[in-house]
């Protein structure tokens, strides 16, 4: 089944690229992050029961400190970006542990989805603006991260609903040139992985629709939907693409329309449901 959905406005906020060109500028040098290459055989056994990398080899960050430093510096570009947020950062930051047992114990725990930071705060504060700091945070760590583990474990072969890093659910798709062949991309590590051609990635259904949007230089844009989950899938066909290369990043970022659209038809971001 095929839709096709009017687009009325099409134009991405330039507030939010901004903060996300800002957030982009934040790198992490590979020799921050430390972690132990897993042997074959774990490998070989991890790769056929599905686990991501981060559960075979978890990230350690070897300095603690600069992690706070990363912390503060995101903090920053938030309050500078969304200055309704400020008194919350502000707080935030004051509440941050600041000797070396517990920065120790917040880092190792930052990077195990699901674990509650919270608790090792010095005082309450919103959950939410914890939340969003801690995880535009962690993101360039898991993207060096993901650099350095993600040819541990064959990508092409990999073919599953998550993330072979981290074990996220996929935030955009993309349709090789070459017949028959999708990609998943992981919003949060940067990695792309193969996956079969048809099919809901987050609840494997098997069936396959989508809507494309009219309008100049939206041709290349789809959105799969599933009526089983009611996930969605923003998906770039490269087809209708004549660049070398597709940036990920910046097409989830200019393509929020599209989360727009679909949000509107009654589906959900299933990215970021745990
Ligand atoms: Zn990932
Ligand atoms: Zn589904």
């Amino acid at each position: 089944m095929r839709k096709k959905l009017r687009m009325l406005e099409s134009f991405v906020p330039q507030g939010l690229v901004d903060f996300y060109l800002e957030l982009s500028k934040v790198l992490i040098p590979e020799d921050v992050i430390n972690y132990a290459p897993p042997s074959p055989e774990v490998l070989n056994e991890g790769c056929k029961k599905g686990l991501p990398l981060i559960r075979l080899c978890r990230p350690q960050v070897k300095t603690p400190d600069f992690f706070f430093t990363v912390m503060k510096q995101i903090a920053a570009i938030i309050q500078k970006h969304h200055p309704d947020l400020n008194t919350e950062m502000t707080q935030v930051e004051k509440a941050l542990p600041d000797d070396v047992a517990n920065q120790e114990l917040f880092v190792s725990q930052a990077f195990i989805p699901g674990s509650n930071l919270l608790i090792h705060l010095k005082q309450n504060v919103s959950s939410d603006a914890f939340g969003f700091l801690l995880n535009h945070t962690v993101k360039p760590f898991m993207q060096q991260y993901g650099k350095m583990v993600a040819s541990l474990y064959d990508l092409e072969q990999w073919q599953k609903g998550s993330c072979p890093v981290c074990g996220g659910r996929p935030g955009l798709a993309l349709l090789e040139r070459e017949a028959g062949k999708r990609y998943l991309y992981c919003g949060l590590c940067e990695v792309k992985w193969r996956f079969q051609r048809l099919g809901c990635p987050y609840c494997l259904n098997g069936k396959s629709q989508f809507f494309t949007v009219e309008g100049e230089g939206l041709e290349k844009y789809r959105v799969y939907f599933c009526d089983q989950c009611r996930g969605y899938l923003k998906t770039i066909n490269r087809k209708k693409v004549n660049d070398e290369e597709t940036d990920l990043f910046w097409e989830d970022i200019n393509t929020v329309y599209l989360d727009i659209l679909a949000l509107q038809e009654g589906y959900f971001n299933k990215q970021e449901a745990n």
